[in-house]
């Protein structure tokens, strides 16, 4: 079907290619062909968001492959510039610089960037046939032979990536091994068992299992290479995690897309903090009377605010009910969005609450994998972090984190009306460009947006309590962006980042510590969330003001998420416009 379909769309570019002036037509047919090249070039990418003709293809990363890539992202520059920026629709501008914006941002990660030489975790293959494993996208025997092809394809793979690493970090080598010994997992009985409960022959069979032993052979020989031969050399020469002012800049425009700089939003991040703080004291002093009726109100406001979080925290759930909590609250939140008419939900669209699978397993505690935009039919995932390797005061230092209050924001955060929601209604959105090149910035400022929004339309009944904790987590998504641009640009220490997180935004230790952890691995994303926040707060202002009586809250939030995970500042301009949602279909 789909070899159909691209046919026609090459037919019906070559006949429009004479054209100088091409009309808007001409624009859709080209992201249909440009996207179908781009999954051609990046087949990981391909199967994540649900495009399965390529699952079978594994590139070695060569130098060869890097020119290739580079040269691919010029030529589509250059077809680019073949259409009329005004003459285009605006939805079709914002796609385009979308699309530049990808394309320039390649190049810019293979040439100046260049992780592949310093980041051992680049290369990881547990994710791509975690979901060739799990997706019901294919029978299994399809699927299975897709891997198999895959599988031959590993060793040269994992050669390659061993001549690419040049002096990596130390945090960045640590987490690939850690990663790789979870990818092991994926190749383990159970995939053994699929084998053998397979319609496949036999010839098939027996080739797909020495193929199976063959690729946790090239994982376990990567294993040991990092092990054995990069570890013993990173005391002397590990390179510096942090990669600095400049690059950090670069980067910031490249991910997110804002309006402002990266100094500007930290600037703006540390004005916040100020001002969350004086919010903080005054919930603190007006519930200071029922937690500590005998006791003094400290002098020392940040002390006072902690001594108060540290009673609410002690509100929290048993570790082995931690999960059992999560799918008890979903249906909760799904009834008040609802009632208060805030968003339409789609019925049809279920939430599966599951372990976080190993692969996954070490960056973050809590997340949403959604089908992609090909995958109508697939479950969308709430990934939930296990507490079973935790000891028993781990687990009570997580827990008081997650108490009773934050563990509610946290799910409204990540599922309903945040990221489960908004990943919904991406893929609803006629831009295939949006869906795919989603911004990062715009879809972590609306999970952050929602909790607000869920708080001021009566969520928690207004109790001190529920906001005093709101603006905990608040704290901690401005301390995010604090922290990270501090790391990489300011130099920030392990123990100064402890002083941020623990003493300024009353963070427990294990998360503190999983914050410093998760800084040191990744640069930026930790400011998306601020960032796309203050710019979606910003737009519910000024549409406020310019709509006044006539604003509503709903038409607000469905036209927002109609757009697509397009940056908040191009949402912005067909907002404040007042352009219909497109009409044009990519698919
Ligand atoms: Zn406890
Ligand atoms: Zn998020």
């Amino acid at each position: 079907m789909r070899n159909v379909s691209l046919f026609i769309v090459i037919v019906l570019f070559i006949s429009c290619g004479g054209n100088k002036e091409p009309k808007t037509m001409d624009f859709e047919a080209f992201k249909e062909r440009f996207i179908l090249d781009f999954w051609k070039q990046n087949p990981g990418w391909a199967s994540y968001v649900g495009f399965h003709d390529y699952d079978s293809l594994l590139y070695a990363p060569t130098q060869e492959r890097r020119d290739a890539e580079v040269s691919f992202c010029k030529s589509y520059l250059d077809s680019l510039n073949q259409f009329d920026f005004d003459k285009l629709t605006r939805a079709q501008q914002t796609d385009l610089l979308m699309i530049k914006n990808q394309l320039e941002s390649s190049i810019w990660y293979t040439e100046t960037y260049r992780s592949f030489e310093w980041n051992p975790s680049n290369y990881n293959v547990g994710g791509a046939f975690g979901i060739m494993i799990n997706g019901k996208y294919a029978p299994l025997e399809e699927r299975l032979t897709a891997m198999s092809s895959k599988m031959e394809k590993m060793d040269a793979y994992y050669e390659a990536a061993k001549q690419n690493i040049k002096q990596p970090t130390k945090e960045h080598t640590e987490l690939a091994i850690m990663q790789n010994k979870g990818a092991l997992d994926v190749f383990g009985p159970s995939l053994i068992d699929s084998v053998h409960a397979s319609k496949l022959g036999q010839t098939e069979k027996e080739n797909l299992l020495t193929n199976i032993e063959l690729a946790k052979m090239a994982i376990q020989d990567y294993i040991d290479f990092l092990e054995n031969e990069i570890t013993p050399t990173l005391e002397e020469q590990s390179r510096d995690f942090r990669i600095g002012k400049e690059m950090f800049e670069q980067k910031f425009k490249n991910d997110i897309v804002s309006s402002y700089s990266a100094d500007e939003i930290y600037q703006k991040a540390v004005e916040t903090k100020k001002k969350i703080h004086g919010k903080m004291f005054e919930l603190t002093e007006k519930m200071w009377g029922t937690y500590f009726n005998k006791q003094l109100i400290p002098s020392d406001t940040l002390v006072a605010i902690k001594m108060m979080i540290d009673v609410l925290s002690l509100e929290h759930c048993h570790r082995d009910s931690f999960m059992a909590t999560i799918e008890q609250q979903i249906p909760e939140l799904t009834a008040f969005v609802k009632e208060k008419d805030l968003l339409y939900l789609d019925p049809e669209k279920p939430l599966v609450i599951r372990k976080e699978p190993a692969y996954m397993a070490g960056v973050a505690g809590a997340s949403i994998s959604a089908p992609g935009p090909y995958d109508k039919f697939g479950d969308t995932y709430y990934n939930v972090g296990t507490l079973e390797n935790y000891t028993e005061s781990e687990a009570e230092s997580y827990l008081r984190e997650y108490n009773k209050y934050i563990l509610q924001i946290l799910n409204i955060h990540e599922a309903i009306p945040g990221h489960y929601a908004q990943l919904v209604y991406s893929n609803e959105s006629p831009s295939l460009v949006k869906s795919v090149f989603g911004n990062g910035a715009m879809i972590e400022g609306w999970a952050v947006y929602t909790e607000r929004m869920m708080l001021e339309e009566g969520y928690g009944n207004n109790s001190p309590e529920m906001w005093l904790m709101y603006y905990k987590w608040n704290l901690r998504t401005t301390c995010n962006t604090i922290l990270d641009y501090s790391v990489h640009c300011n130099g920030m220490t392990e123990d100064q980042a402890m002083d941020l997180l623990v003493d300024q935004a009353f963070q427990q230790e294990a998360e503190a510590k999983g914050k410093w952890r998760r800084a040191t691995l990744t640069q930026v994303q930790l400011c998306s969330y601020f960032t796309g926040f203050y710019e979606i707060m910003q737009l519910r202002n000024e549409l406020k003001k310019k709509k006044g009586e006539s604003f509503d809250l709903k038409s607000f939030h469905e036209e927002f998420l109609s757009f697509g995970s397009a940056p908040v500042k191009y949402v912005r301009e067909m907002m404040l416009e007042g352009s219909e949602p497109q009409l044009a279909k990519s698919e």
